[in-house]
């Protein structure tokens, strides 16, 4: 099948409901790509736009692999379903990456009638009210929160701060989520196999560029 291009289907006016998957990625695994499908198909998206973290304004100190690494890998993991595409966004734009600016900047491109639905990790969302400029976020999208097996959903249910903001959040459990990027770091530092946690090609490129090794 060809590759959805969502400029083609945006012309034709058949994108409607567009999900877009934010994360640092580093790197992109199963959880990651079985999140990005079931929120396609549960939430009736016409497709899901990746946009790998560039400069994440939190990581500074922990440190995250070079953004043009992290953007090939997503590449490579997507390439193959013809409802994924990936974005340059914020790899693209100087400074520290916030999400409010990624969003003002999708609204350019995509009319008011494609409705955005941002998918993430849940745990990324609970602390949302820190983002910049939490108010207008929740005026251009929606949010879908991946969570992961053993994930309490009380917790963000009863979290009095983010009932405070004026954000639609939907939950999504992801039992694929049982993996996670860091788990993937630990086990490649520790040359143990992560054969079958992502896409061979994403392994391959690991071990030609030597990452997560120390
Ligand atoms: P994170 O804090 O590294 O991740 C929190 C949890 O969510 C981790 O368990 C992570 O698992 C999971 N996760 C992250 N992205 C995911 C995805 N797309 N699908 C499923 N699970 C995911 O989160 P992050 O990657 O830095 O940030 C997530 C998104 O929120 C990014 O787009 C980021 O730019 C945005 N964000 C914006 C602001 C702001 O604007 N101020 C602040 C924070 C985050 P893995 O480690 O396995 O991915």
């Amino acid at each position: 099948m060809a590759h959805t291009n969502f400029s083609d289907l945006l012309e034709k006016g058949k994108l409607k409901r567009l999900g877009i998957m934010g994360g640092t990625f580093d790197p992109i695994h199963f959880g990651h790509l079985v999140t990005a499908e079931h929120a396609r198909e549960s939430f009736n998206l016409d497709g899901v736009l990746f946009i790998p973290t560039g400069n994440p304004v939190r990581k500074k100190q922990s440190g995250v692999t070079d953004k043009e690494l992290r953007f090939k890998m997503v590449e490579l993991a997507t390439e193959a379903n013809p409802h994924f595409e990936v974005s340059r966004i914020e790899i693209d734009r100087p400074g520290d990456t916030y999400t409010v600016d990624t969003l003002r900047e999708l609204k350019t491109i995509y009319p008011d009638e494609v409705d955005l639905f941002f998918i993430t990790g849940a745990d990324a969302i609970l602390d949302l009210l820190s983002w910049k400029n939490t108010h207008d976020i929740g005026e251009m999208a929606s949010f879908i929160a991946a969570t992961r097996p053993g994930w309490d959903i009380n917790v963000a249910k009863q979290n009095y701060e983010l009932e405070q903001i004026q954000v639609d959040i939907c939950y999504l459990e992801v039992p694929a989520l049982a993996i996670s990027s860091t788990y993937m770091r630990q086990r490649i530092k520790n040359r143990k196999s992560v054969r079958y946690l992502t896409d061979e090609k994403v392994t391959n490129f690991i071990f030609d560029h030597q990452l997560y090794m120390s």
